[in-house]
């Protein structure tokens, strides 16, 4: 969709600040009904908190005993959703909840997995069980005194690469995405928007106009709506620091466990990219800046000790490998513990008469951000005009045009095409790009024509098309966005003189 030219400025009809999952979610729902949509990112796609989450597509069981039944329902009935757009990086998983005597009675556990079966939305993930934990093989890596527990469904989502997605998708259907570009001004001058950006690495500054413009910039929302926007107000955000630690395998089975701690608060251990196990997160108020989050000694000892109270094997601070953080922009609704505060999203439209219209956005998920976008163009669309349907439910996302149930299939259909290159490899870039893995591949036969190997099965092949069509320019991008290849070992210096090559950049 071209941009209008207004006196040598592009004028859009809707600008987006800030590529995380909601903004890219915006942008993707807005150009596929018609709009002309540019979208700046400070810096890489997903380098907020869009990359830092546990990565669950998750109904939030914790959030019933809260009573956030509107949510859980939302969340519950988008996990087949969005299952079914990507189920290359979208699948499955089992949780296990293991009954700890002296914390929530086990009929609070039960009626609690019974509305979450119920609620809404569950057509092909199995439902609850009970298990005994003494037969059940989940109950092997536990301590002993462990003997009941329940397994339920949720998903497990490539939180990084499902931004990117929605970004390609948006860019497929004629959005303009920007990376390492900076909002540094935004003013009205009569019915449009005057946008002023940085190209944080060349200094270089552009100006565009805009009908509306939407502030999806997560934990910088406030920062935005002062800065750049020039508005003093109340914080609207509630920074909420959450970790993770990366651990050596720490148990055998594909299962994850859901673990209660005495402080009423649960964690998870997930199997994370085959030779690991994520351990997170916690819920710690936030006050510095977002871009400098990282996880404290008292978050590792916690997250330690708690995963230790269930696992026979004590975990320790020698066996983690790597470790993110990132903050939760939740909606100020001034709970009193961070981990009370509510999940949910809020949109808040301002739209002052004979004024462009501007959308803050505050809060979401992951789980929920197709919903989110959905009711942000709605909203957009009474200010502007109607453009087109909502139809982002039943869509695919690029590469997930397989069924939800078939990515077994999809992995021999493509090794089929590919006999000399190794099962394993295929099995990966099927799990990143999904159909894409034939554009990617291309009519490459042997591992030799994938050209230079950066290690961990990275081929000067896969670089290029994440910087062709996936705004990749550093090797963090590429190996912990991307894909995470630098927890497998990816050589990263090779890696960054091959990227000088290509006159991308080297490190930022
Ligand atoms: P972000 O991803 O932070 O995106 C905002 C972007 O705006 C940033 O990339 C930033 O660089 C950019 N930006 C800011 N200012 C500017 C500017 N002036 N110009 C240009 N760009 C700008 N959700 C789930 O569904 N499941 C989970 O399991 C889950 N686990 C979580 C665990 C943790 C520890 C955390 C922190 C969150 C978790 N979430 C989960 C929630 C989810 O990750 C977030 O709600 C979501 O990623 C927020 O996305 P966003 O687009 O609003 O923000």
């Amino acid at each position: 969709m071209a941009a209008a030219q207004t006196e040598d400025r592009p004028t859009f009809d809707i600008f987006v600040i800030g590529g995380g999952v909601n903004g890219c979610g915006i942008a993707r729902d807005a150009a596929g009904r018609g709009f002309s949509v540019m979208l700046a990112e400070m810096g890489d796609l997903a380098s907020g908190t869009s990359s830092a989450a546990t990565k669950l597509v998750h109904g939030g069981l914790r959030y019933l005993e809260y009573y956030e039944f509107r949510l859980v329902r939302e969340a519950l009935a988008e996990r087949e959703i969005l299952w079914a757009a990507a189920p290359h990086i979208i699948k499955p998983l089992r949780f296990v909840l293991p009954y700890h005597k002296g914390l929530r009675p086990a009929f609070v556990l039960r009626t609690g997995l019974f509305m979450y079966d119920h609620l809404g939305g569950r057509k092909l993930l199995p439902p609850t069980r009970t298990l005994d934990l003494v037969r059940d093989e989940a109950g092997k890596p536990l301590k002993p005194g462990y003997s009941m527990g329940f397994e339920y469904s949720d998903c497990w989502v490539n939180d990084a690469r499902l931004v990117v997605l929605c970004a390609r998708d948006a860019a497929d259907r004629g959005a303009a995405i920007l990376t390492r570009t900076k909002v540094t001004s935004a003013r009205r001058e009569g019915a449009l928007w005057a946008i002023e950006m940085t190209d944080v690495e060349s200094g270089e500054r552009r100006m565009v106009r805009a009908k509306f413009l939407v502030n999806a910039a997560g934990p910088w929302v406030d920062h935005v709506i002062a800065e750049a926007l020039g508005q003093n107000g109340a914080r609207n955000v509630r920074l909420v620091k959450g970790s993770h630690i990366v651990v050596k395998k720490h148990y055998a089975h594909d299962r994850c466990y859901i673990f209660q701690n005495a402080d009423n608060r649960i964690i998870f251990a997930i199997p994370y990219e085959d030779d690991f196990t994520l351990i997170g997160t916690t819920d710690i108020d936030y006050k510095d800046d977002p871009a400098k989050v990282a996880i404290s000694d008292e978050e590792i000892d916690y997250l330690c000790s708690a995963a230790s109270e269930y696992f026979r094997e004590p975990v320790t601070r020698d066996a983690i490998v790597w470790s993110y953080s990132g903050v939760r922009p939740l909606f100020d609704d001034h709970a009193s513990a961070a981990q009370e505060a509510t999940r949910d999203y809020v949109l808040r439209l301002e739209h002052p008469e004979g004024a462009p219209g501007l959308l803050d956005v505050f809060g979401g998920k992951l789980t929920t951000h197709r919903r989110l976008s959905e009711d942000a163009v709605e909203k957009i669309e009474t200010v502007i005009g109607k453009r087109g349907k909502p139809w982002t439910k039943g869509a695919k996302l690029p590469g997930g045009d397989f069924a939800p149930t078939d990515f077994a299939g999809e992995v021999t259909r493509t090794a089929a095409r590919h006999l000399e290159l190794p099962r394993e490899l295929i099995q990966r870039l099927v799990r990143l790009y999904g159909t894409k893995t034939a554009v990617l591949l291309g009519d490459a036969r042997t591992v030799t024509d994938l050209g230079e190997d950066f290690g961990a099965g990275l081929s000067a092949r896969e670089v290029d098309y994440l910087i062709e069509h996936e705004w990749a320019r550093s090797a963090e991008d590429i190996l912990w966005r991307r894909t995470k290849l630098g927890l497998h070992g990816a050589d990263r210096e090779k890696l960054e003189n091959y990227l000088r090559t290509k006159a991308v950049g080297g490190e930022r």
